[in-house]
């Protein structure tokens, strides 16, 4: 089994709470299942024959996380409850046992797996469709495009395997991402800017466990714009509260988000009660808004109970997809895109 392979999280997991409370989904439902620990306690039980994938509501469980990947972040061992989490999906769906809406949803996922690129050069912008749909952000990326004296060329298009994988379809995931590094090889990429963490984690991560080689360097749009030169006009006019992303402080540690906003000279407060819990409302877990939508309103209305002035106080995240769930609980958050552009 693939949970096989996370033998230290699930045998050290189990009798742990160290990390309840990093637990996002556990937090709003207040129930111990949604802690790395019961789920360890479970997939442990499934291995032992006393539990298994016939149990609806285990299976609930495990495409109920929000894939934040605080816990494993911030354990001092690391063991990788995120990981095993996904491995039991994938193991879930390898035995037949995914529910009927995350089937349906993977196959509407794969049928988008194909791209169109606008534009010439060896220099590309992946502007996935959750962005795409951000028409401000987009618009601040092409205004910081256009401040670089940059013009590279646009692809826009479906899954590029990532959510795939986190609904456990590895096969199909692979697919995808073996497609779009063909699709960039044929197009003459060699440098790909993307805007979202999870395309930047797919891209960086996802591809070399898949084996799957990138004919180009992949930068998110932060370190492109720290390395882009840009002059920027203008200082931030107020105080603002960066929202550290669970694929960029989590998956890939990268701290570009954070350079960028001391580069724009921005004066930063901390938001909420500590800086080790998620407040992206399932960004690790791609496509639960999709799946989950009224869960993601109750993560976005814990973020929102935990701002010192919800209505006044501006946010800064890294995704289109926090930005959606964090302004639907009438939060006031920006792209680290529009951060930028509204300081040229
Ligand atoms: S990830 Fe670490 S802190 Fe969390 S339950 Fe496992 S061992 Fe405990």
């Amino acid at each position: 089994m693939n949970i096989d392979k996370y033998e230290e999280a699930i045998l050290n997991c189990r009798f742990c709470f160290m990390c309840r409370h990093l637990s996002a989904i556990g937090n709003v439902r207040h129930t111990e299942v949604d802690t790395p620990r019961v789920r360890a306690a479970m997939l442990y039980g499934l291995r032992t024959g006393t539990n298994s994938f016939d149990d609806g509501d285990f299976i609930d469980a495990l495409y109920r996380q929000d894939l934040s990947a605080c816990c494993v972040h911030h354990c001092v061992n690391h063991y990788d409850e995120n990981g095993l989490a996904l491995a039991a999906r994938a193991d879930v769906v390898e035995a037949g046992k995914a529910p009927e809406a995350v089937k349906a949803l993977a196959a509407e996922l794969a049928a988008t797996s194909s791209w169109k690129m606008a534009g010439k050069g060896d220099v590309a912008w992946f502007l996935d469709a959750t962005t795409a749909a951000d028409k401000e952000a987009t618009a601040a990326a092409k205004k910081l495009f256009a401040a670089a004296k940059a013009a590279p060329a646009t692809i826009t298009g479906g899954c590029i395997g990532k959510a795939l994988k986190v609904l456990g379809f590895i096969p199909e995931a692979k697919a995808a991402a073996a497609k779009f590094a063909a699709f960039l090889s044929e197009k003459g990429v060699r440098t790909l800017v993307v805007s979202n963490p999870a395309a930047y984690d797919a891209l960086t991560r996802d591809y070399a466990d898949f084996g799957i080689k990138l004919p180009c360097k992949v930068l998110h749009i932060s370190q492109w714009i720290l390395q882009s030169k840009i002059k920027f006009a203008r200082k931030p006019a107020a105080p603002v509260y960066p929202i550290a992303d669970d694929f960029m402080r989590n998956y890939d540690g990268l701290d570009a988000p954070e350079k960028l906003l001391k580069a724009l000279k921005a004066e930063t407060k901390p938001f909420g009660t500590n800086d080790e819990e998620t407040y992206c409302c399932g960004e690790g877990a791609v496509v639960l808004d999709r799946l989950n939508p009224g869960l993601v309103g109750e993560l976005a209305k814990y973020v929102a109970a935990r701002a010192d002035d919800p209505k006044k106080d501006s946010l800064v995240v890294a995704s289109a997809y926090v930005k959606k769930a964090l302004s639907a609980a009438g939060l006031k958050a920006v792209t680290l895109e529009e951060f930028a552009a509204a300081c040229l």
